[in-house]
């Protein structure tokens, strides 16, 4: 099948073209032709699917029949189509993709987000925004500060719902939606369907079509996943070590806090290495610069905080490092498929430590099976880390997720190491030949 069935018009099939996309992906195919036809969809798809064009791609033919070739111009302050989305790097990275795809049109796009000036933004707002891509308390400021109307609005999409609904924005989504007419075309995009996504869906939604893709085989990512255990004062050293013997030229590593990151920077400057950290304690400006420059290879170790692993599209990234392992298991499937996008290889390398065995519990649990181990004789583990049983059940699985702390950040202070007593071993009697999954004391 190619682009050309799906009733894209021209000026978008062009712009495919040039991107080099030979054919729709699993998503595309199912969702742009409800999306054409009027219907509001909700879609279980993950980053990596290509969702992004997905909506994008209609989102402009609609825009372009409807009032381009009708000539029909934009009030001031005023927006046709809302992409909410959870983080400041993705409303830059969707909207670079609207760019791109409407390359051969004349419709405007937008990305605002906080931790910027507000002024330059609503300046670009006072003649009309085709396409207003924002993270939503931003967008609430602006209309709050009558910078903003919606009464021109006709579609809305929220992107990484569940990811935003984590980070507690159903506050704010809810006041956005109270906002904005009642005839509109909604388009749900997450990774999860959580109770609290249907439950949002269900309020804002009108009779979706409801879709669901897994990975497309051909853009399937192959990431081989392996980890080294290694004793917590050890991990930097080991980091260093593996940064020089494995041959690694390039690596986006992540870690649990802010003060952490700087700290590992420093760790690693000591032994020749040098690296950056990007973290929400950094500007905005300075972020954009540091990924930008990770992509263009000035800089080649990144260290990072959970809030820059969603969304991304690095380019060209063969490696992830877990120097801590994250609290939600979501968090690692989101952090390794910065790896290997567009069917390329990639590699997810893991330190843990003792303390991060729940982690360990719940992510191999997900997977299905254990990671592979590497062991390097000069880091000999004095506190060893079991083996998981791999239906462990963690204790928050059921937590509504818009109570759960905004980040990983923040979820990080208020972990424990040890099991937590309702958390369940629902086979703990099957024989097997590994060690009992809880460490001792
Ligand atoms: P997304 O899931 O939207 O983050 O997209 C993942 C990556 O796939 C992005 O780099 C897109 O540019 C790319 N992509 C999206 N659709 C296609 C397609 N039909 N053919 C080739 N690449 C695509």
């Amino acid at each position: 099948m190619s682009f050309s069935t799906l009733k894209l018009s021209a000026p978008i099939l062009t712009a495919l073209a040039d991107l080099g996309y030979e054919k729709p992906t699993a998503i595309q195919k199912k969702a742009i032709p409800h999306v054409l036809s009027g219907r509001d969809i909700i879609a279980a798809a993950q980053t990596g699917t290509g969702k992004t064009a997905s909506f994008v791609l209609p989102l402009l033919e609609q825009l372009n029949s409807r009032y381009k070739k009708a000539n029909q111009k934009l009030r001031g302050k005023r927006i046709r189509a809302l992409i909410l989305v959870p983080t400041r790097e993705l409303a830059v990275q969707v909207e670079a993709s609207i760019v791109q795809y409407a390359k051969h049109l004349d419709i405007s796009s937008m990305a605002m987000y906080g931790g910027v000036d507000a002024e330059e933004q609503k300046q670009r707002l006072i003649w009309g925004i085709d396409i207003l891509v924002a993270t939503p308390g931003r967008l609430l400021d602006m209309a709050h500060q009558r910078a903003l109307y919606f009464d021109e609005l006709d579609m809305l999409v929220l992107d990484e719902a569940d990811r935003m609904l984590d980070m507690g924005f159903i506050d704010d989504i809810n006041k956005i939606i109270e906002r904005l007419p009642e005839q509109r075309q909604n388009l749900l995009f997450s990774a999860t369907m959580s109770e609290n996504v249907r439950g949002l869906a269900k309020r804002t939604i009108h009779k979706p079509v409801e879709i669901s893709v897994a990975r497309d085989e051909s853009s399937k990512p192959k990431i081989q996943q392996w980890l080294v255990t290694t004793d917590k004062g050890n991990k930097s050293a080991l980091l260093s070590h593996l940064i020089s013997t494995q041959s690694w030229q390039k690596a986006l590593i992540f870690i649990e806090t802010k003060h952490g990151a700087a700290k590992l920077v420093s760790q690693l400057e000591k032994r020749g290495i040098a690296a950056e950290s990007i973290h929400s304690g950094r500007t905005q400006e300075i972020r954009e610069q540091l990924l930008n420059d990770f992509k263009l290879g000035k800089i080649k170790y990144l260290v990072a905080t959970g809030i820059a692993a969603r969304g991304l599209d690095i380019g060209e990234l063969n490696l992830v490092v877990n120097y801590d392992l994250p609290g939600q298991v979501d968090e690692y499937i989101h952090r390794i498929g910065r790896t290997g996008r567009a069917g390329a290889s990639g590699e997810a390398v893991s330190l843990v430590s003792k303390d991060n065995f729940r982690e360990l519990c719940a992510i191999e649990s997900r997977l299905g099976h254990v990671i592979e181990r590497k062991e390097f004789v000069d880091f000999p583990v004095k506190k060893t880390v079991p083996v998981s049983i791999l239906n462990f059940v963690p204790k928050n699985a059921k937590v509504k997720s818009s109570q759960a702390k905004s980040s990983s950040e923040r979820n990080h202070q208020s972990r424990s190491s040890k099991p937590q007593g309702n958390e369940r071993r629902t086979n703990q009697t099957k024989k097997t030949n590994v060690r009992s999954p809880w460490p001792a004391k």
